[in-house]
């Protein structure tokens, strides 16, 4: 993962880091099994993470991998 991979709220501008981002509260998570619904070649292993802007609640969503999600593993 990149830690440059920066998101900005097309809302308001507040800018997130990749760690600042995984922190927000979740509105839901999109999978293949939703996405494929309205987009025919929707890879499986991508999903779309929406989650709530910290500062005006706006909703923000960004791709990822299902596969670079650690299962499991919990920082010592
Ligand atoms: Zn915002």
């Amino acid at each position: 993962m990149s830690a440059s991979s920066e998101l900005g709220c097309s809302t308001c501008g507040k800018r997130y880091r990749a760690s600042a981002w995984t922190e927000l509260p979740t509105v839901r998570i999109l999978t293949w099994a939703d996405m494929h619904v309205h987009v025919t070649a929707w890879p499986e292993e991508t999903v779309v993470a929406v989650r709530a802007c910290s500062a005006c609640g706006a909703a923000m969503a960004r791709t990822s991998q299902r596969r670079m999600v650690p299962v499991g593993v919990e920082p010592a």
